[in-house]
């Protein structure tokens, strides 16, 4: 089959490769039918993320028809459309149980290297490195799905793939993000970063009952999707240091209820080389600085809630925590336990509350994947989501 492949640091190729295999009775294999290029497969692509492997398949947004399902699938057949999680849930496992699927005690056989470079592991994610299990992506012909009645829903037939596919990854996360931020009717919440996940935290804030949602970004053509979905924007740029008084001005001095920030480690582009350093030595992150959590943290009203959907990795500097301690802040952030939430989000699209298709910027065919990624890596202004059409 033809896939998507990390081939070495901005190098993605598109190469023939073996078909997947049912491995395991509760694996199904799917033939892809759309999959998406997320802002995090940009990490991989600048080389960002250790234990990537040449020839890797890269991809985590993924959706598709059940081909071939293993034996101890009862609940899915062949001829199913079903939306992929991007984190790999084992369904068992104790943390899967209380519906903390992205925490997995047993989807990711690696976790014990995670676990020596950044003190934590994670679930096992589609294409996403070996630290995260080295589990084959979806930007390809075809996929391999492990426990696959945990980690996928299917969907309706004749539901246009692009209403859905972000179930997957980007719409769950700001969900979660807009959940994690304890948002209560007449809020008003600020959201720092207008990328997918941003954009799916505003139109959720919106829906969770937000009155006012402020969103921060320097690309105007994402400000002014966030202008659309009822934000006031601000874009960074004009302000400079002058974010905070800017913030405080909108909200007459007393600072939003929640802050949430979707933009995590590459806050001006600085910090996830840091993030390849403390692999190597934690010293080096002395002068690491998280400046959209710091904001966030400085900007929250008394007693408000941070919630972070933007990874973060290893350790951060100069964080005001004595600051959040004496305003009483709440905090909340996390890998998605996307799982959870498919089934709800699923039933906002079908009653049309929301299409997150609105979000994409780009459709493609496989054979243009190399260039996808140059161009989304270059140019964010225009790039915002690239869809993959498959089959
Ligand atoms: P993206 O890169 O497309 O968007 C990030 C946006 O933040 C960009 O538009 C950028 O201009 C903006 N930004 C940069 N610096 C800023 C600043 N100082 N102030 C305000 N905005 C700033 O990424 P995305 O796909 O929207 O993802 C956002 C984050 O969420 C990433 O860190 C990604 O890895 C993470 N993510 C987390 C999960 C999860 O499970 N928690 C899932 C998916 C993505
Ligand atoms: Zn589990």
């Amino acid at each position: 089959m033809r896939a998507l492949t990390w081939e070495g640091k901005q190098s993605v190729a598109v190469k023939n490769v073996r078909d997947p295999k049912i491995l395991r009775p509760e694996d199904v294999i799917i033939k892809i039918t759309t999959a998406a290029i997320c802002g995090s497969d940009l990490h991989l692509y600048n080389g960002v993320i250790p234990t990537m492997k040449k020839g890797d398949i890269l991809g985590h947004e993924n959706m598709g028809e059940i081909v071939e399902v293993g034996s101890a699938v009862k609940n899915l057949k062949v001829g199913d459309k079903i939306v992929v999680a991007f984190d790999i849930g084992c369904g068992k496992c104790w943390h899967c149980e209380h519906e903390e699927y992205s925490v997995c005690d047993n989807s990711n056989p690696n976790a014990h290297i995670a676990e020596m470079l950044y003190g934590s592991s994670g679930a096992g994610l589609f294409g996403y490195s070996h630290i995260y299990g080295g589990y084959a992506g979806g930007q390809a012909e075809y996929l391999r799905v492990p426990y696959a009645e945990t980690n996928s829903i299917v969907v309706p037939k004749g539901i246009d793939d692009e209403k859905v596919l972000f179930l997957s990854d980007i719409f769950p996360t700001g969900w979660m993000a807009a959940e994690n931020a304890n948002i209560k009717e007449g809020d008003t919440v600020a959201i720092w970063g207008a990328g997918p996940v941003g954009q799916m935290a505003i139109r959720s804030a919106f829906l969770m009952g937000a009155e006012r949602v402020i969103a921060i970004d320097h690309y105007e053509s994402r400000l002014q999707l966030a202008a659309e979905a009822g934000a006031e924007v601000i874009n960074f740029d004009k302000t400079g240091d002058g974010i905070l008084d800017e913030i405080k001005y909108l909200t007459g001095g007393v600072g939003p209820d929640s802050c949430i920030d979707a933009v995590g480690l590459e806050a001006h582009g600085q910090t996830v080389t840091a993030m390849m350093d403390r692999a190597k030595m934690a010293l080096s992150l002395a002068t690491d600085r998280p400046d959209v959590l710091r904001q966030c943290m400085q900007a929250c009203r008394k007693a408000g809630t941070v919630s972070i959907p933007g990874v973060y990795g290893g350790l951060l500097d100069k964080v005001p925590f004595g600051a959040a301690f004496g305003k009483g802040l709440k905090f909340g952030m996390g890998q998605t336990h996307t799982q959870k939430y498919m089934k709800p989000l699923l039933d906002l699209i079908l009653e049309g509350k929301i299409d997150p298709s609105e979000i994409i910027s780009h459709r493609i065919d496989i054979s243009q994947g190399p260039d996808a990624y140059k161009n989304f890596n270059d140019n964010k202004e225009e790039y915002r989501k690239v869809v993959i059409k498959m089959h």
